[in-house]
């Protein structure tokens, strides 16, 4: 059995082991669940630890989406949550890169727990290489948590301004964030500081203040990302003191109502990397490149890439492919392997977008998939 066979039986173990371990009425729940059934993003596969934030940043799009202020643990128990992923098609274990705390902050006290036994049931069972974003200050007890789990858990933390406390009223201060960020690599955590939303005018002004303090700490990477706004989001930075001519200038499009709009801010991100490489501090362009290079993996997946190229990729042939292929009952005419790519010609009309993100997400590269007609 080759490697990319054997991802796909261990997930299929791992099923029939929580199935019969779990009650009929939780394995309905995990079933019925969208982490069952949903298609990662770009970062990953994104698992929410709770429901709504009460840290109500300003710049903040969840609460745009529904979410309330009022913070619950997510309703699925550990190993619900373990199974939910294990149903999930676009799942593979080892490969899939795990996402926490992309709609709430997973470290608030009523989550907290929650989202370390999720990061460490799931890391138990499927070993998907573990991310989380957050705002808290990493105490000795969530390092103790998060490294419980994946070892290599890569831990952004967030940081978009030190003066204008407005913006984000009631997460810890972020000198302390930093500082706790420091403390929590020096214990072994790969910790980058998430300058995420870059709020220009803000962020990008602030930037060299943010990065001394981080680099002075013992911080070793940064993570860059723009900002999502909306009518609701504009309005709140206003409130907050914040002169938004800039941000609107730079729009992708016009803003209306709760759809979530860029800001274009490619100079941006250049100013702050050249800041930061100044410092010394290694600067990745997504956050699944941290994710990446924290497992010590390398990435071919997307246009971004190849991501952590001294690492090199995991050797792979086209017979690998074909087995999995095989395996899957898909007939094929060719395949073509190479660094970067995955090159398959299959016997159908049809390119089938499931086996596309299947082949590439097994082996970190761009799947081609060709048809006969
Ligand atoms: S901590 Fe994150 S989820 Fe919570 S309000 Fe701030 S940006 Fe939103
Ligand atoms: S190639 Fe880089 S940016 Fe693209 S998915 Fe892989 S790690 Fe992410």
């Amino acid at each position: 059995m080759t490697r990319l066979v054997g991802l796909l039986e261990r997930k299929r173990r791992v099923l029939a082991e929580l199935g019969d371990r779990l009650s009929s009425e939780s394995r309905a729940r995990a079933g019925a669940d969208h982490h069952s059934r949903r298609r990662p993003r770009p970062c990953g596969m994104t698992i929410h630890t709770g429901v709504g934030c009460s840290y109500v940043c300003a710049y903040c799009y969840i609460y745009d989406m529904g979410f309330s202020a009022i913070p619950k643990p997510y309703p699925l128990e550990p190993d619900e949550m373990a199974y939910a992923l294990s149903l999930n098609p676009y799942v593979i274990p080892d490969r899939t890169l795990a996402a926490y705390g992309s709609v709430t902050e997973p470290f608030l006290p009523e989550t907290r727990a929650r989202a370390i036994e999720y990061m460490r049931e799931v890391w138990r069972r499927l070993k998907l290489p573990t991310q989380v974003s957050t705002k808290a200050t990493l105490t000795d007890d969530i390092v103790s948590g998060i490294l419980s789990g994946d070892p290599n858990t890569s831990a952004l933390v967030t940081v978009v301004t030190l003066s204008n406390r407005r913006l984000e009223p009631r997460a810890p201060d972020p000198k302390d964030r930093i500082r706790f960020a420091g403390e929590a690599s020096a214990r072994g955590l790969a910790v980058s500081l998430f300058i995420r939303p870059i709020i220009p005018g803000i962020t990008d002004v602030e930037a060299a203040d943010i990065l001394r303090l981080a680099a002075n700490v013992g911080v070793k990477s940064i993570v860059l990302g723009s900002l999502r706004a909306t009518e609701r989001i504009i309005r709140r930075l206003e409130a907050c003191g914040v002169n938004t001519m800039e941000i609107r200038e730079r729009l992708t499009e016009p803003i209306k109502g709760a759809k979530q709009v860029e800001t274009k801010s490619s100079d941006l991100k250049a100013k702050v990397s050249r800041i930061a490489e100044d410092f010394g501090l290694k600067v990745f362009r997504s956050a699944c490149e941290a994710n990446i290079y924290s497992h010590r993996r390398y990435c071919a997946m997307c246009h971004l890439g190849p991501c952590n190229i001294e690492i090199g990729p995991e050797p792979l042939e086209s017979g690998d492919v074909e087995e999995l292929l095989e395996y899957l009952g898909v007939p094929y005419v060719s395949v073509e392997v190479n660094d970067s790519t995955v090159r398959v010609r299959l016997k159908k009309p049809r390119v089938d977008e499931h086996l596309k993100n299947l082949i590439t997400t097994a082996t970190y590269r761009r799947a081609i998939i060709e048809t006969q007609r």
